[in-house]
């Protein structure tokens, strides 16, 4: 079977393309009681972009916090307050921010249309009705979210996205100078996050002519970024992120991924930051990877927490395990079908308590 690709529909990309945002939701008010849904990280409260956010008299601004990344329970407490503040659907969501920011908003424009909690949804294509219409504003560059077919939300059982055609954005608006303020670790740890996309993708057993063009045109760029300094970084970073995502939508992410996502849901690590310190314990799968990531590290000064796993309890690191080793397509793109015989229980541990 091949997988029938959903795109974003439509793209505005440029530094200060983000004034074009208001033209943008008005083709979405078509009578005067329309209203939008703004969900915007709050590190942006009381900074020049809220002045910026074109707000009309029914909008709603959803503020929200993004200091654990997205819960099921975040998102349908989210949603409530959408539904409160106005019964009627609105005509868009517009999520801004980072990967967490954008995965909210994907995640409530689904809910707002298909009923019960999200916990139900997590999975694939298990979305039973079109989100409203919906559109994302990234803030930091890396993740991918603004291309890929999942909102990805830890729920009380697991970590798993809310995976559907559905998900995918309708519209991304793509501003280099919204992520000027990005701390220097975060920069560099989120854009790891899509240095690894490529990695996994290029290295994998699934990689195909597709996924190759854009995960080498996106290493290219990660590589002008972090390694040559280049003026542009903002601008490239965007364009690697967005090219990252489309690689990794037609093949697979690999053994970091999986193993971050264990580390995340045991310790609630972040992504970008768990992504690096499961990277740098894998050089016997990715050697020239990591061995450029460390590299990059040095030269951006930026380190990354060592001994996470040092407390943990033995149940703890059984269920770490667990919940990486059940990433099959991860592991079966990293070490083929064979995958199994290699990444045992053992070996799982033996990484993890390396980090
Ligand atoms: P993030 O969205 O969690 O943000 C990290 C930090 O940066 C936060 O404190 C945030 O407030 C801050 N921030 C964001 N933009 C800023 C700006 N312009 N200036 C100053 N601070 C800013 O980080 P992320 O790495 O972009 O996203 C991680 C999340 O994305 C995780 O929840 C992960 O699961 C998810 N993710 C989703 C996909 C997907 O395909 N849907 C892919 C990878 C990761
Ligand atoms: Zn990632």
């Amino acid at each position: 079977m091949f997988r029938n690709f959903k795109l974003v529909p439509n793209i505005l990309f440029g530094r200060g393309c983000f004034a074009q945002l208001d033209e943008v939701v008005a083709g979405r008010r078509k009578s005067g009681e329309e209203w939008a849904v703004f969900v915007v990280d709050d590190v942006f409260k009381g900074k020049d972009l809220e002045k910026r956010i074109p707000l009309h008299d029914n909008d709603f601004l959803l503020w929200v916090n993004v200091a654990d990344e997205p819960k099921t329970g975040y998102v349908d407490k989210l949603t409530l307050e959408a539904k409160k503040f106005n019964p009627a659907l609105p005509c868009a969501v517009i999520g801004i921010g980072g990967g967490s920011a954008m995965d909210l908003a994907k995640s409530v424009s689904l809910m707002l249309t298909n009923e019960g909690s999200s916990t139900e949804y997590q999975g694939w294509d298990l979305i039973k009705n079109p989100a409203v219409w919906h559109a994302a504003v990234p803030t930091l560059s890396g993740t991918g979210a603004e291309v890929s077919r999942t909102a990805v939300l830890t729920g009380p059982e697991k970590k798993l996205g809310l995976n559907s055609d559905y998900t995918v954005f309708d519209q991304v608006v793509l501003d280099p100078q919204l992520t000027a303020d990005v701390p220097k670790a975060q920069h560099f740890y989120t854009g790891m996050d899509c240095y690894i996309h490529c990695i996994e993708s290029l290295q994998g057993t699934y990689i195909n002519e597709f996924s190759k063009a854009y995960g080498e045109k996106s290493l290219d760029l990660c590589r002008q970024v972090f390694i040559d300094n280049h003026p542009d970084s903002a601008d490239k970073l965007m364009m690697a992120s967005f090219f990252g995502g489309m690689s990794i939508a037609y093949s697979q992410v690999g053994a970091c991924h999986a193993l971050s996502y264990g580390l995340s849901y045991v310790l609630g690590t972040h992504h970008g930051v768990g992504c690096c310190i499961t990277f740098d314990t894998l050089d016997e799968y990715y050697p020239d990877g990591v061995r450029e990531f460390r590299a990059i590290m040095e030269k951006t000064g930026v380190d990354i927490p060592r001994g996470v796993t040092k407390d943990l309890t033995g149940d703890q690191m059984e269920t770490m395990i667990s919940v990486a080793l059940n990433l099959d397509p991860l592991w079966e793109n990293c070490l083929g079908k064979d995958w199994k015989a290699i990444m045992t229980r053992d070996k799982a541990r033996s990484l993890f308590e390396k980090m």
